[in-house]
């Protein structure tokens, strides 16, 4: 029953940009109302959703809030969630092989976008900064994607983080490489999720070493 709802939850995202409502679960899936409400804490509890309040709030690569980003395809809108998720959609949709992704600089609100498809690495010489080791991701979700941001430079990650420890940078090809395999299957029933705290293995392979990524 919840891996119904998970997927009708994606297929919605996917088309329309936007969460479905209780309701319209209800009718993509035949289950009841208080059967989808079941389903979706059920969802939440596995992390395969964030929902609050019955809403919800992320299906990762997919939010419903912004967290300073767009991502436009060719009939579609979306928020991107984090510089990571915005940089999965492409992967993820069968019918969207780019996409523009824009963001502004949390530091010097300089706009940045950039057309992201599969087969190679956006052109730019932008950074990724994540704050929260991917560890801790998961101890409040929202909070860690709404600090995957996109800078001009390190020293914009060095102005915004105005004297906090600072978290990870990556060039955009990392970025690009950590997005591309991350949400695999994700669309199709059956699906069973990637934890941070144990990818130690896939973020290696991508490129990403050391503590922040569960390995020396
Ligand atoms: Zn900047
Ligand atoms: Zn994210």
């Amino acid at each position: 029953m919840s891996d119904l709802v998970r997927v009708a939850v994606y297929t919605h995202f996917a088309r329309t940009g936007h969460a479905p409502a209780a309701a319209e679960l209800s009718a993509d899936t035949g289950l009841e109302p208080a059967d989808v409400r079941l389903a979706l804490a059920a969802l939440h509890e596995s992390r395969d959703l964030v929902v609050e309040r019955d809403e919800i709030v992320m299906a990762h690569p997919f939010s419903s809030i912004p967290l300073g980003f767009s991502v436009m395809g060719a009939k579609t809108l979306w928020w991107g969630g984090c510089a990571w998720d915005s940089f999965a959609i492409p992967h993820l949709l069968d019918a969207e092989p780019d996409v523009l992704v824009a963001t502004r600089c949390p530091a010097c609100d300089t706009p940045h976008a950039w057309v992201v498809g599969r087969q190679a690495p956006p052109a730019g010489d932008q950074v990724a900064h994540f704050l929260t080791p991917a560890a801790r991701v998961w101890d409040d979700v929202v909070h860690a994607c709404a600090n995957q941001r996109l800078f001009c430079s390190n020293r914009c990650v060095d102005t915004w983080l105005d004297g906090r420890q600072p978290g990870y940078v990556m060039d955009l090809a990392t970025l690009w490489r950590l997005a591309r395999g991350w949400y695999a299957g994700r669309m199709e029933p059956g699906y069973v999720r990637r934890e941070p705290a144990t990818a130690a293995a896939y973020f290696h392979e991508v490129g990403l070493r050391g503590p922040f990524w569960g390995s020396r």
